[in-house]
């Protein structure tokens, strides 16, 4: 039995407590305050910290629990001196008797990954910075492309995945991708869904690869109904990946 629960941090951050009968794990915690007051509270075992990129609201936590507990941190191979198991992509790892498998999707940053794991049918992604629900990160290190790239590979993962981002970004994403896509009947029934989340203060995630193929426009690019409203806009684009870019540097303005 896995769950997995969302530790809010700083204005809208999520750094994801993954619990087992063997132990826990926490997924990028830019901060340790209330992760270590859970930890205690419960006298959860912590046995490892996973990193998808290095930026700080991601992994300014880490000292602090190192500080409280020495375990394995995993991360991608960055300039983060406590990340003592540097992982790449197809790296396979086993914790509390789950097998994760390392996916490298830069574009937000260069160096970051994922974390996927099959789960006996119920397959779980960690993916930071890069897909969001309703959207996907900021380029801030890498190219449109790449990030096109890395979301073309997350997007054909099995439709169940259930999908654990970095931020609470969901609400704004889906009024965007209400404007790409002013028609889609999945986006505005799901926006109205998550306002309503919101303003009770319940997490809008995790999302699944089903949701996001029907929502988000970043995985929709290759969609005649997309392709009409961006070209009308910009005409420009000539493919998907073109496409991508003005639906990614349109969010940027928006
Ligand atoms: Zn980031």
């Amino acid at each position: 039995m896995i769950n997995i629960e969302p530790i809010k941090a700083f204005s809208d951050n999520y750094i994801w407590l993954l619990t087992t009968n063997e132990g826990s794990i926490v997924i990028d915690p830019g901060e340790s305050d209330n992760l270590l007051k859970i930890i205690k509270e419960r006298n959860l075992n912590l046995k490892a910290i996973l990193i998808t990129h290095h930026h700080f609201d991601h992994t300014g936590g880490i000292e602090e629990i190192l500080a409280d507990k020495s375990i394995d941190v995993y991360g991608p191979n960055n300039n983060i001196d406590s990340i003592n198991i540097k992982v790449s992509n197809e790296s396979k790892i086993s914790l509390l008797g789950i097998e994760f498998e390392v996916i490298e999707i830069p574009g937000h940053t260069l160096d970051h990954i994922a974390y996927y794991a099959k789960n006996d049918g119920h397959p779980i992604l960690f993916c930071g910075d890069t897909l969001f629900a309703g959207g996907c990160g900021r380029v801030f290190e890498g190219t449109f492309e790449q990030m096109y790239e890395s979301l073309s590979i997350l997007k054909k993962l099995p439709l169940n995945t259930k999908i654990y981002c970095g931020h609470e970004y969901t609400e704004s994403n889906l009024r965007f991708a209400k404007s790409v896509e002013p028609l889609n009947q999945a986006i505005i029934s799901r926006y109205n869904d998550v306002v309503k989340l919101n303003k009770q203060g319940i997490p809008t995630l995790p999302s699944t690869i089903k949701i996001e193929l029907k929502t988000n426009p970043f995985l929709r690019v290759g969609l005649k109904s997309i392709q009409q409203e961006i070209s009308k806009k910009f005409n420009t684009p000539k493919n998907d990946k073109d496409i991508f870019v003005a639906i990614r540097q349109w969010k940027d303005n928006f």
